[in-house]
């Protein structure tokens, strides 16, 4: 005790730690051969998992899908043709923020197995015949740079060209802050692409999984015919803290998720993943007038 009477050791313990709250931030470590849900830990064999669609049959936590696993998901068994596109993106500000950006891309490209945040097919769901543009958030965030931003462009071209409809899968953190006003002006090239898609009187699906924030969400993964979103995917342009530093007022409960976003008129519909192909397949035969 000291002399206002408070017990010195109670008085110098540092403030109770505030658990984290159990999300997708908390990856639980899982053995090699499983996968934990990153929501609720729940294990599962990888195998398993992957006949789940990376959806844990727990709580239906819809967890992260690869691009290439995403046109699997979605396209007609054995319809696929890769097609990306790939360009060499390019390095403006010779970006370096303690790792070069080359090489940051380098290392994302070895990660992934990807040349770049797209992985781009033509393919068929329900026999329809589509391009497939899929954003894959485990290339730098799935951040739209200029090569991602031609890629696009790309799909929407030989959409055109081909007669085929565009469906997008859009994760991603926005704009690719590496490459500056270089990449900001990827919002405008990709718009022009989905422009011409309507142009030619073709349908546009865009299904938005979690993240999808930035300049993606602020141009193409908008602008489509029917937007579809996977449940709890969080979808917005600026992050919430920013939005609640800016107007210094409290932000309602769940703003900023797909629930919220469908019943505020911003979004057609919240799916689950496993549906996501078979009501792809019916929007596009209506729009295609097939039977
Ligand atoms: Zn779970």
């Amino acid at each position: 005790m000291d002399s206002t009477g408070v017990a010195v050791s109670a008085r110098r313990q540092p403030p109770a730690r505030r658990l984290p709250t159990p999300g997708p931030q908390l990856r639980p470590v899982a053995p090699v051969g499983t996968v934990a849900c990153p929501s609720c830990g729940r294990r599962f064999v990888s195998d398993r998992y992957q006949e789940l669609l990376n959806v844990c049959s727990g709580c239906g936590h819809h967890g992260p899908v690869s691009a290439p696993d995403r046109i699997e998901q979605l396209a007609d068994p054995g319809s696929v043709e890769r097609d990306d596109h790939a360009t060499t993106p390019r390095d403006p500000l010779r970006f370096d923020d303690g790792v070069p950006y080359p090489e940051r891309l380098a290392r994302a490209r070895e990660r992934t197995g990807l040349d770049e945040a797209f992985a781009i097919a033509r393919a068929s769901i329900d026999e329809v015949p589509v391009v497939l543009a899929c954003m894959d958030f485990a290339f730098l965030g799935g951040s739209l740079g200029s090569a991602s931003g031609a890629m696009f462009a790309a799909a929407c071209d030989d959409a055109v060209a081909e007669g085929r409809a565009l469906v997008s899968v859009c994760t991603s953190g926005g704009a690719r802050m590496q490459e500056g006003i270089a990449s900001l002006a990827q919002m405008a090239r990709c718009s022009a692409g989905v422009h011409a898609v309507k142009g030619a009187g073709l349908p546009y699906i865009s299904i938005l999984g979690d993240p999808c924030f930035g300049g993606v969400t602020a141009s193409f993964a908008v602008q489509a015919d029917v937007i579809l979103a996977e449940p709890q995917a969080r979808i917005g342009f600026a992050g919430g803290r920013v939005i609640e530093q800016a107007t210094h007022d409290r932000l309602p409960e769940g703003f900023q998720t797909a629930e919220f976003l469908l019943t505020h008129g911003m979004l057609d519909a919240v799916v689950e993943r496993r549906e996501l192909r078979d009501l792809s397949g019916r929007l596009l035969r209506l729009f295609t007038g097939r039977s």
